[in-house]
């Protein structure tokens, strides 16, 4: 389940790095779910931010079985949302996924015109926004998901925690430690 685990502190630390309230975080071969508490936001960057968030736990995930985020080219990514969208349309709501959530959150996003006309556009400006994001918190995510290993789950006190050591890993390294 490593995967989970990283798939999981991959949405949760994109989360909280976007001024979310994690809550709980689980990753087990039943259940992967990062409970959290949003701010109410109003405007386009609600949009993005969500978007973001979604994406982060897949790119997350990519790492752990891949060793590099490796997003999915466009074509590939819609076609799998809309087999998602299908699904869910004919009354199938837990088939239900990252896929689905990202292209409703793009849908937002074209719609408040921010980030251009297209759907396309809208996702190749998320898949480096939260590239970038992943990037810069990469240890906090590595301590999260190792926080998660014994037990599949970590309450909200245990991620701020983890996400404070990841944090202070990578002031250590900086200063040549
Ligand atoms: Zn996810």
């Amino acid at each position: 389940m490593k995967e989970a685990r990283y798939h999981e502190a991959g949405h949760a630390v994109a989360a909280h790095h976007n001024g979310y309230t994690i809550n709980s975080i689980t990753a087990t071969a039943e259940e992967w779910r990062t409970n959290w508490s949003q701010p109410v936001f109003i405007g386009p960057a609600d949009a993005w931010r969500e978007a973001c968030v979604t994406l982060a736990g897949q790119l997350a995930d990519d790492v752990a079985a891949w060793g590099e985020m490796r997003p999915e080219p466009w074509e590939e990514y819609l076609g799998e949302a809309e087999e998602q969208r299908e699904f869910v349309e004919e009354g199938h709501e837990d088939v239900r996924g990252d896929h689905l959530w990202l292209l409703e959150h793009l849908g937002e996003m074209v719609a408040y015109h921010s980030w251009g006309d297209s759907l396309e556009a809208c996702y190749r400006e998320v898949v480096e926004d939260a590239r970038r994001l992943l990037a810069e918190y990469w240890s906090e995510v590595e301590v999260v998901a190792r926080a998660l290993e014994p037990t599949g789950t970590l309450e909200g006190a245990g991620f701020m925690r983890a996400v404070q050591e990841g944090a202070t890993r990578v002031v250590e390294s900086g200063l040549g430690a």
